[in-house]
């Protein structure tokens, strides 16, 4: 048997299973192991790690663990510069998100705010990872199990069970706030909206709609129209700030 001593810093504490909470702790383990499998091991997905320091110094996910070190694991800080040679996880380039069965709402609430969201209300495990690696796409899902299969490079678990809280939280991960393209995309089927000449959909509309709106755009894909209110109505205020 080796023992180690963790320390987890900020929200990756929400994430402990249950007998870790209190910081710092000793683990015991049956022998090396690699530090991505004793962080993962007191339940903290990789994804979600974005400095290790063993002894004070950083390592990587592959480090192994021999016995008496000293672990410091400090999840994504935006507003605490680290040194980026030392970070395990960077902000993608790209901003593609593929979201998992439970995830619903925040797809389409990415959607609404321009962010290319692949969401399938059936997709199991093996599909969202083959989708994943196909379209480099971060994978969003609350289970740890599945962000912590080592082929997941990028991906994030949202904390909230509110989905406008975890828009604001993916948001604040990969730094979207300047990226937004409010009502570009279709929220049913994530379409890249067009705009199209109101007397194509004319017969399409109601009549107040006929009356008041002048701009609309389509979905290729499910052929939905929208205009500047349809939307927008009864969308949450947290979710109407970010678009706005
Ligand atoms: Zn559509």
């Amino acid at each position: 048997m080796i023992s180690v001593t963790l320390r987890f810093y900020g929200d990756l504490n929400e994430l402990l299973f249950t007998g870790c909470e209190e910081t710092p702790f000793r683990r015991r383990l049956p022998g090396t192991t690699s530090v991505k499998d004793l962080i993962e091991g007191c339940g903290v997905p990789h994804t979600e790690v974005d400095l290790i320091l063993i002894d004070g110094e950083p390592a990587d996910f592959t480090r192994l663990i021999r016995g008496g070190e000293y672990v410091s694991v400090y999840p994504f800080f935006d507003s605490m510069p680290l040194p980026e040679a030392d970070r395990l996880q960077q902000v993608p380039s790209h901003s593609r998100f593929l979201a998992d069965v439970n995830l619903g709402k925040l797809s389409r609430y990415l959607r609404m705010a321009g962010f290319d969201t692949a969401y399938r209300n059936d997709a199991g495990d093996a599909d969202l990872i083959e989708q994943m690696q196909e379209e480099l796409r971060v994978l969003l899902t609350r289970d740890r199990k599945l962000l912590m299969h080592k082929v997941v490079d990028q991906g994030y678990l949202p904390r909230s069970d509110d989905p406008a809280e975890q828009l604001l939280e993916v948001m604040r991960r990969f730094d979207l706030f300047e990226k937004v393209k409010p009502f570009s995309r279709c929220p049913h089927c994530n379409g890249v909206l067009q705009e199209v000449p109101k007397e194509e959909i004319i017969d399409r509309l109601e009549p107040l709609t006929k009356r008041h709106f002048d701009r609309f755009s389509q979905c290729p894909g499910c052929g939905q129209v929208y205009w500047a209110g349809s939307h927008r109505r009864r969308l949450d205020p947290r979710v109407r700030k970010v678009l706005n």
